[in-house]
């Protein structure tokens, strides 16, 4: 049973292109299985979520960070009585539209755009790939997926506004988003924050000492554990520790936002669409846990002298293939240079860039920069 503000799928708008039912599975069930067949979500696999495979193959890359948060988010969405298949589509879909090497990329190909006065956003490439690179089907181009999907791509991170993305006026930019892609931006954070504590640990790049004493949370836990396996060796009290803050930022996601829901006195969809302010939340306390993990992660981890090298490695391969292709577009591959005649080549260049995996573009640069990098 859904909660009624749930998003059924019997009122979803539907397809761009009409379609027969499927004898086995809904509209949303359908959504998820073209993300999960897709080339893009295949190509995750390659693409560094925060460290590369020079550390270790144990650590997570975009794809297993995908599935990690498709885990989280069904669960929270079953427990709140929402659209389980919807979130779970959304969950899976949510970093199609990243480029290679992590942030570090994403930062560079924003950089080389913002000198053509454009910008890179991976929200907005994820809808392109989805609409139009995705090609699968004789009768239509992209995935055609439903409305609700092409939605919560878009909004389940961040607000657009409408008057400077007249193309996504059908996104109903005046409303807040279902609350099954209002939890993806959460689902996604907790999916992070402990998964990048656990890869930074693991890579000795954080030490127990230094996330007891900067994460009071952890902190906590981690005695509660230690009083209960005071023999056990300190990865399995590492683990067990942060299972606890899992489940304390996944717990308390389903209890306030229930609570919220609530309080709001919210009864149908709605209600969900025209509120204020996202119901999605985590509780005050929580919230300011969850900000003390990303802080922590930021200052020790992402932003450490042993991640900068591979971070400026990213940057220079990113920034050097955009301008050799802005200078060479007849090296673009055939696909590419016959959109850049309809489209602005920088947008080209940047699509082409953006859906590359961390090895295919390594290897284009060997091809076209001629520089040698250095071996880590
Ligand atoms: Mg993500």
């Amino acid at each position: 049973m859904l909660a009624g503000y749930a998003v059924q799928v019997e009122h979803s708008r539907g397809r761009r292109f009409p379609e027969a039912p499927h004898p086995y599975r809904n509209d949303f069930q359908r959504d998820r299985d073209r993300v999960i067949h897709a080339r893009a979500f295949r190509r995750l696999e390659d693409k560094t979520q925060v460290f590369t495979r020079r550390y270790s193959d144990h650590f997570r890359n975009r794809l297993t960070h995908t599935i990690e948060v498709a885990q989280i988010t069904r669960t929270v969405a079953g427990a709140l009585s929402l659209n389980v298949d919807l979130a779970e589509a959304l969950a899976l879909v949510h970093d199609l539209g990243h480029p290679p090497f992590g942030h570090a990329g994403e930062k560079a190909l924003n950089a080389a755009m913002f000198e053509h006065g454009l910008s890179f956003d991976h929200n907005l490439h994820a809808l392109r790939i989805v609409e139009d690179f995705e090609q699968r089907y004789a009768a239509f181009r992209g995935l055609n997926l439903t409305f609700e999907v092409r939605e919560g791509i878009i909004k389940h991170s961040r607000d657009y506004e409408a008057a400077k993305h007249p193309e996504l006026a059908e996104y109903l930019l005046d409303q807040k988003p279902p609350l099954e892609a209002q939890l993806i931006d959460l689902t996604d954070e907790i999916g992070y924050d402990t998964a990048d504590l656990d890869d930074g640990y693991e890579a000795h790049l954080l030490t127990l000492e230094q996330i007891r004493t900067g994460l009071p949370v952890f902190e906590r836990f981690f005695r509660e554990v230690e009083a209960a396996y005071p023999q056990a060796p300190e990865k399995l009290k590492f683990n067990e520790t942060l299972k606890r803050v899992f489940n304390r930022l996944a717990g308390d996601l389903i209890t306030n936002t229930q609570a919220r829901i609530e309080q709001a006195g919210i009864e149908n969809l709605s209600d969900i669409r025209l509120h204020r302010e996202r119901i999605a939340a985590l509780s005050p306390a929580v919230e300011t846990e969850r900000k003390q993990i990303k802080n922590f992660l930021y200052e020790n981890l992402y932003y450490s002298a042993s991640l900068a090298s591979e971070k400026e490695d990213a940057e220079r391969i990113v920034s050097e293939l955009f301008c050799f292709w802005m200078q060479n577009p007849t090296e673009l591959p055939s696909y590419y240079r016959d959109k850049a005649q309809a489209e602005s080549p920088p947008r080209v260049v940047c699509d082409y860039i953006a859906g590359m995996t961390d090895h295919f573009i390594i290897k284009q640069y060997e091809k076209h920069c001629a520089a040698t990098l250095p071996k880590g």
